[in-house]
């Protein structure tokens, strides 16, 4: 914890505490309907233009399963070691709400769809295996406008479109022990997803949403302590700095002779800090009970096998493989692998022929880099595999500077062109052969007698500063060791 501490705990009081911490986290599974109905689940869609008689609760109605839905719950289990159950059953979570037009969100309690997986964490080279106590199936709640209408002083609005997306949740063991764990946990659970082709895990559009358990226990002491739950962490950053001032709120609660009350807070963006929302209800409060609705849930192994066996290679194995078969190191082979896409963009410019360490740094440099300042995430949109591993091609051959490859690059990101197209248009082939880097070095001189003197008077630092004119004479397309071969030459003349 680096902010100074608002609570006026010192820092040597703090380290005498421990953070226990245990994330339940929210994901958006990737279907094209609704998990009972077949209403739409597209995001921006105009306000309650997705709805039916079903999702919006009317009475009468029926749910139906989507199958999808549990399809990709069940994938998101096999990828976390979780046991997928042979029976689970959805059931009712009773509570009152305007974005809950049925007055209970369906969801399942007692018998959920699997339970008892895990997930590697790794922080600073060391790895740490993070306990995931299940994963459950849910429909999500309405969306409740609370500003941006001309009446928002006195009214709020609901949109139902959301009501009834399809969610898995997955909740973890108190295993984590602090805001970086944290982080890291959803970090490598929000790539798993992304892999999966479960969830897009936009955190901007809602589709991953975080809530953090966290108590805090004297260092040694067995026994947790009171936790809280802090709600609304849409984002990484939130979920850190949350975490950060809830631990030394508690700590400075303790240590001022108070008692944590088990709650509910919320993390409030603007000011930086959690505020009691409503004390925790008990769980009876819910009153849950089975969907009567509904029936069991039945997966049999056959199912769950043969979507084992479509499953794609999952982040860390992908990790480790970079590593060994390219011959990168582990941190490159993590920023490689950070997306599906550029990870399979990363091998595709290998088979069309560039060599892994170049290639390697050409996507972690410039292509990361244009991808960023332009908001893309597929980078086979904007240049082809092919095309890099051309223009690296071109590099290593000494065809074309690192410069002028740059440049290169450049243009084809933003046009599309083809690396030859850009190569010859720009007239970026590197200048070797003496004769025209002569005539330029010749005229630069010639231009230039003063110089020219300091340097027959012993001055070698006129040296470089030829060079320099050189290469900025040729667009830094020249090959360095001829230039400086060549004014050798030409100024001993
Ligand atoms: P609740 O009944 O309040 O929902 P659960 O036992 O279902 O509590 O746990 C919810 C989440 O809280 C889980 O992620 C779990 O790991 C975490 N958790 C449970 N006890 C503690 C604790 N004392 N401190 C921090 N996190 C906890
Ligand atoms: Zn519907
Ligand atoms: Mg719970």
């Amino acid at each position: 914890m680096s902010r100074t501490l608002e609570s006026g705990v010192a820092p040597e009081v703090l380290a005498r505490y421990e953070a226990v911490i245990g994330l339940e986290v929210h994901a958006q599974l990737k279907t094209a309907s609704k998990m009972f109905c077949a209403c739409s689940t597209r995001f921006g869609d105009a306000p309650n233009t997705n709805v039916c008689p079903v999702c919006l609760g009317l009475p009468g109605t029926l749910p139906v399963i989507n199958r999808r839905a549990v399809e990709l719950g069940i994938r998101a289990s096999l990828a976390l070691g979780a046991t997928v159950q042979p029976r689970s059953r959805f059931a009712r979570k009773n509570y009152f709400y305007p974005d809950l037009p049925k007055g209970y969100q369906i969801s399942m309690y007692e018998l959920p769809l699997a339970t008892g997986g895990a997930l590697e964490i790794e922080l600073d080279g060391e790895r740490k295996r993070i306990g995931v106590t299940r994963l459950h199936l849910e429909e999500d709640a309405a969306k409740a406008l609370h500003e941006g209408f001309l009446d928002s002083d006195r009214s709020t609005y609901v949109d139902f479109n959301r009501c009834g997306t399809p969610l898995v949740e997955i909740v973890s063991e108190p295993d984590l022990r602090a805001p970086a764990e944290a982080q890291a946990y959803l970090e490598e659970l929000k790539q798993i997803l992304e892999y999966l082709d479960v969830s897009d895990c936009n955190m901007e559009e809602g589709s991953l949403r975080c809530d953090a358990n966290v108590s805090v226990r004297p260092r040694g002491n067995g026994e947790f302590g009171t936790k809280t739950e802090v709600k609304n962490l849409n984002s990484f950053r939130y979920l850190a700095h949350a975490l950060e001032f809830e631990i030394e709120r508690q700590i400075a609660t303790i240590e001022q002779g108070g008692r944590v009350t088990q709650e509910t807070r919320l993390w409030n963006v603007a000011a930086g800090r959690t505020e009691p929302m409503r004390s925790k209800e008990h769980a009876h409060d819910y009153r849950y009970f089975p969907d009567p609705d509904l029936l069991p849930v039945e997966i049999r192994a056959a199912w769950q096998e043969e979507i084992r066996a479509a499953m794609p290679e999952l982040p860390a194995a992908r990790r480790t493989r970079f590593a060994e078969a390219y011959g990168l190191t582990p941190y490159d082979a993590r920023v490689l692998t950070g997306t599906r896409a550029l990870a399979e963009y990363f091998e595709a410019v290998v088979a069309a022929g560039a060599a892994a360490k170049p290639a390697a740094n050409w996507i972690q440099g410039e292509l990361l880099r244009r991808l960023k300042e332009t908001g893309a995430d597929q980078p086979a949109a904007r240049v082809a595999p092919q095309e890099l591993a051309d223009l690296v091609g071109r590099v290593e051959g000494g065809e074309i500077t690192a410069a002028g490859a740059k440049r290169a690059f450049v243009r084809m990101f933003e046009t599309g062109q083809s690396a030859a197209q850009v190569v010859a248009a720009e007239g970026l082939e590197q200048m070797s052969g003496t004769g025209e880097i002569e005539r330029i070095a010749r005229e630069i001189i010639e231009r230039d007698p003063a110089n020219l003197a300091k340097y027959r008077a012993g001055n070698e630092g006129v040296f470089k500063f030829f060079v320099g004119q050189v290469m900025r004479a040729t667009r830094g397309q020249a090959n360095p060791q001829q230039v400086n071969e060549t004014l050798k030459r030409l100024l001993a003349e």
